[in-house]
């Protein structure tokens, strides 16, 4: 790895201030995607400012219909909260499906959403749920915070402070993992919100997108079956070593029947 200086933030006012002081710095949250792009040298930042002693950035409120997770809060710590499996069971599971052990004690939920991979589970929940992403400076809408391939609507040096998740009639998440890293190859979050009904996907194309067809099935009908014969165009999802677009366009339609299925507690 490079030579960097390495700044531990004591608030998110002194992570934004020590960010604005360097022409060439990171955040960290948890590291499992920014240690190994350091380590591979595929990232060489300058400074890298740690946000893991930020007290307020971590922990999980159930308030006003809305279940509010601080941006350091590790996916294990919302696998296992009683509170999000009580509010959005699908919630929970799916940051209990994420990579391993390790992953899950060090990965973030700001960090994943920051990070926007392609095959990440989180941005599913967020744009299945209707999630608000909270940062430094405002409040982003899921459906307007994933703009791309690894790429956000956030600022350099925007910092997630917390999302912000709309407790759902009822939601189910599958995923078809790969089995090495358990990212997701295709994903498809379902949730009957308050709002109406949405069906998320992730791993199957460049970024997380909605289904419009498959919610006004599930809108008439919110079965399996009503989902049986929509057909997802593969034209612009992913080909790669793993599977062809052909392929994750079929699985598209395979996890969200299964996804509902497991709304209905099926
Ligand atoms: C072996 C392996 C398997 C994995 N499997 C899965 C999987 O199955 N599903 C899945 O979804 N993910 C998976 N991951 C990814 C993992 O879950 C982490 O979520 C991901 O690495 C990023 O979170 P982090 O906290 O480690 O962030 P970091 O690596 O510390 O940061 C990632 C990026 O986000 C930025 N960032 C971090 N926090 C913030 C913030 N609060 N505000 C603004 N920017 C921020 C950083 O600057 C950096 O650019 C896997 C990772 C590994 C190594």
């Amino acid at each position: 790895m490079h030579a960097f200086n390495y700044h531990k933030a004591s608030s998110v006012a002194d992570a934004t201030a020590k960010f604005a002081a360097s022409d060439d710095a990171r955040l960290l949250a948890g590291g499992q995607t920014l240690i190994a792009a350091m380590k591979m040298r595929l990232s060489a930042p300058a400074d890298v400012i740690d946000l893991g002693g930020i007290a307020e950035l971590r922990g999980i409120k159930v308030e006003g219909g809305n279940v509010t997770i601080g941006a350091m809060t590790t996916h294990a710590a919302v696998a296992d909260s009683k509170e999000v499996a009580i509010a959005i069971p699908a919630l929970a599971l799916l940051a209990a499906s994420i990579g391993d052990p390790m992953v899950r004690n060090m990965g973030t939920i700001g960090g994943s959403v920051a990070n926007n991979d392609p095959a990440a589970d989180y941005p599913a929940a967020l744009a299945g749920l209707g999630a608000t992403v909270i940062t430094s400076n405002r409040k982003i809408a899921a459906d307007q915070f994933f703009t791309g391939m690894y790429e956000t609507a956030l600022d350099p040096g925007e910092i997630i402070t917390a999302v912000s998740f709309p407790v759902p009639k009822r939601a189910g998440y599958m995923k078809f993992k790969n089995p090495a890293s358990r990212y997701a190859m295709v994903g498809v979050f379902v949730a009957e919100t308050t709002s109406g009904m949405r069906v998320a996907v992730t791993g199957a194309g460049p970024s997380v997108f909605r289904i419009a067809a498959m919610e006004k099935a599930l809108g008439k009908s919110f079965t399996a079956d009503a989902l049986k014969g929509i057909k997802v165009p593969s034209d612009d999802l992913n080909t790669d070593i793993h599977a062809t677009a052909e392929y994750r366009a079929h699985l598209v339609t395979v996890m969200a029947q299964r996804a509902v299925e497991q709304a209905l507690g099926k």
